[in-house]
């Protein structure tokens, strides 16, 4: 009984958790948002409590900031922040891209298919929010199809702080991936080539960093304050 209890609640605030982070993901809560508890439970219908647990955990995950006294608001990552998880991404993401072999390919042709279908028809759109999304979710599929469960959350993690960090670095003018990369790399692994898909996932990867504006500090107040304070 007991148990069926912590069940039920830990499922609740996985509900809270999911709906939080793929808002921030697909933009529709932008960094530095501040996130009003008692919005949050009108909009979840949820329980005040479990929207408290679930604001904590997306803390521990960087997702989420909370500052004493002021609340929890979506993290604003540094630019130090997004070169360390691009570093990340692409030790993840080689892993999982090894992982992944002409079988399972094979095994989940269909939602790649259609997976492919979905992010083209978002980049020959001018809808910015789908874009993001598709584009995001090829990288999320891979994680999902690879087999392997930790590496898969781990991605989910850098996923949603890597969408952060597109929508506070990303320079406007540039679309973030490329559909044809990613058919590249899904070719090599279809046809068992697994060290060509690794090298297109890594250049992919230095290409999308390469598009985010990283040479100065978000913030330049700090800056400023911090330059002051040198004296
Ligand atoms: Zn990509």
């Amino acid at each position: 009984m007991a148990e069926k209890t912590v069940t039920a609640k830990q499922q609740e605030v996985q509900r809270i958790v999911d709906a939080l982070a793929k808002a921030i993901a697909q933009h529709r809560l932008p960094p530095g948002m501040r996130l009003i508890e008692a919005q949050i439970v009108e909009s979840l219908q949820a329980n005040r409590n479990h929207v408290q647990v679930a604001l904590q955990r997306l803390a521990m995950q960087k997702i989420v900031t909370i500052e004493p006294n002021r609340g929890a608001l979506v993290a604003q990552p540094s630019a130090q922040e997004a070169r360390d998880v691009f570093a990340a991404r692409r030790a993840v993401e080689r892993a999982i891209v090894e992982a992944i072999t002409p079988a399972i390919m094979q095994q989940h042709a269909e939602r790649i298919a259609t997976q492919m279908t979905k992010e083209r028809a978002a980049t020959s759109s001018s809808d910015r929010r789908a874009i993001v999304r598709e584009l995001s979710e090829f990288h999320c599929m891979l994680g999902e199809i690879c087999g392997n469960a930790v590496l898969h959350d781990i991605l989910d993690n850098l996923m949603v702080r890597s969408s952060l960090i597109v929508a506070l670095y990303q320079r406007n003018d540039v679309p973030s991936c490329a559909s044809d990369e990613h058919q590249q790399v899904l070719d090599a692994l279809a046809a068992g080539q697994r060290e060509q898909a690794v090298e297109l996932m890594i250049e992919h990867l230095d290409e999308l960093e390469g598009q985010l504006a990283l040479h100065q500090e978000q913030n330049a107040e700090v800056n400023l304050r911090e330059a002051l304070a040198e004296r």
